[in-house]
C-alpha cells in the first residue's frame, strides 16, 4: 500500500474519491495493526453528560442551533451533573465528558465550580469538556480548575467549506485559534469532522487530514453528517458509513496513536455501524450518562439512537457490542498513550 503520509493533497483527494480503490482492504488491515500496536485490544469508554442544549450559535447542520424553535431547551444544574458522574463512576467510567452548546448561562465562574466539584469528588477520573469556542483565558481557567481534555470538532479545515456550513460571524480562523490555544495550555485535544456534509468534496477531506497531521490532536471524532429536519440542511443526504470507515482507517494510519471514537452517529446510520468502525481502527466509545428525560432533547441530528435507555443499559449494551467485536471494554481513564497518568483505583 502507498504511504498516506507522503501523499499530496491531490493524491489524498483521489484516494478518497475512489474510496481507497484496490488498496482499501489493505488500509483497513494496516489501521487495525497500528491500533493493536498502540492500544492492544482495549476500547476506552467516556461517560457523556449532555448538560445544556442552549446555544447562541446557528451552525446550519445542527439541531440545537439558536434559531431552531422546535428544540425543547434544558440545562442540568451542578447537583444533577454530579449525580450523573456518581452513577457513571459506579458503572466503571473513569472519564466524564461534559458536552453542551455555547450557552452563555455557563460562565467561567459557574463552569469552574462544576469542574472543581467533579475533580474533588472523583480524583481518579479524567474530565473532558466539549463547550465550543471560548477565550484562551476561559480555557486556562477551566484547565486550572481540573479539566484535562477538550473536544472541539473543527468540522472542516477548508475555509470556503467552513463558510458554507456556518453563518458569517463564525470563522475558521477562530476555530483554529481555539484548537491551538487548547494544545498550548496543555489539554489533551480532540478535533474532528463530519463525513458527507453538504458541499464537501474529496479535497475538503484531504484538507482535514492534512490539518490534523499539523495539529497532532490526541483524539479525533469522525462521524457521518446526518440531517436534522428543522435546520437549513434538513433535506440534504446523509454521509455514508463506507466513507466514514475509510476516513477512520486513513486517520489511524496517519496518526497511529490517536484515540478514535466509534460515534453514536455511525450507530444511527447502521445498527452495526459502531462495530464496523471499531474493526477499522476506532478504540473509544462514548455511552450516554445524561438523565433519560433530557436525552431526546439533545437532538443534533434526526433518529439519534440510545435516547431511551438508562445509563446502565447503555453501558452493558456497548460492552456486549465491543466484546462481540473481539475487543475489551476497559475500566480506565483511557489517556492518549503519550499522556498516561496512573491512579490507584
Ligand atoms: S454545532 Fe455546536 S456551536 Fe453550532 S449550533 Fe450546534 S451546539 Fe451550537
Amino acid at each position: 500500500m502507498r504511504d498516506l503520509n507522503r501523499m499530496t493533497r491531490e493524491e489524498l483527494a483521489d484516494f478518497i474519491r475512489k474510496n481507497g480503490g484496490t488498496e482499501r482492504q489493505e488500509l483497513i488491515e494496516e489501521s487495525n495493526r497500528l491500533r493493536l500496536l498502540s492500544y492492544g485490544r482495549d476500547v476506552y469508554t467516556r461517560g457523556l453528560i449532555e448538560f445544556t442544549n442552549y446555544c447562541k450559535n446557528n451552525c446550519y447542520y445542527c439541531g440545537i442551533r439558536k434559531d431552531n424553535h422546535n428544540a425543547e431547551r434544558y440545562r442540568l444544574i451542578q447537583e444533577q451533573i454530579l449525580e450523573c458522574c456518581q452513577l457513571g463512576w459506579q458503572l466503571g467510567y473513569r472519564t466524564f465528558v461534559l458536552q453542551g452548546g455555547e450557552d452563555p448561562y455557563f460562565t467561567d465562574d459557574r463552569l469552574e465550580r462544576i469542574v472543581h466539584s467533579i475533580r474533588t469528588a472523583f480524583p481518579d477520573c479524567a474530565i473532558t469538556l466539549s463547550l465550543g469556542e471560548r477565550s484562551r483565558e476561559s480555557y486556562q481557567r477551566l484547565y486550572d480548575a481540573g479539566a484535562e481534555r477538550y473536544l472541539l470538532r473543527h468540522e472542516t479545515a477548508n475555509d470556503i467549506h467552513y463558510r458554507q456550513l456556518h453563518p458569517k460571524e463564525m470563522l475558521w480562523d477562530n476555530r483554529r485559534r481555539c484548537l491551538w490555544d487548547l494544545r498550548e495550555i496543555g489539554y489533551q485535544v480532540g478535533a474532528g469532522f463530519m463525513v458527507g456534509s453538504p458541499f464537501q468534496t474529496p479535497e475538503c477531506l484531504a484538507d482535514d487530514l492534512l490539518f490534523l497531521k499539523e495539529l497532532q490532536p490526541h483524539m479525533v471524532g469522525i462521524g457521518p453528517f446526518i440531517p436534522q429536519k428543522d435546520t437549513p440542511f434538513g433535506s440534504y443526504s446523509a454521509g455514508t458509513l463506507e466513507q466514514t470507515i475509510l476516513m477512520v482507517a486513513m486517520l489511524r494510519v496517519m496518526l497511529p496513536a490517536v484515540l478514535l471514537p466509534a460515534t453514536t452517529a455511525v450507530g444511527t446510520l447502521d445498527p452495526l455501524g459502531r462495530e464496523k468502525v471499531l474493526k477499522a481502527g476506532a478504540n473509544v466509545v462514548m455511552p450516554n450518562l445524561s438523565p433519560v428525560d433530557v436525552r431526546k432533547k439533545y437532538l443534533l441530528y434526526d433518529n439519534k439512537i440510545c435516547t431511551g435507555d438508562e445509563a446502565a443499559e447503555c453501558r452493558f449494551c456497548i460492552q456486549g457490542r465491543v466484546e462481540r467485536t473481539g475487543y475489551t471494554l476497559t475500566v480506565d481513564r483511557g489517556d492518549h498513550k503519550d499522556r498516561r497518568v496512573s491512579y490507584a483505583n
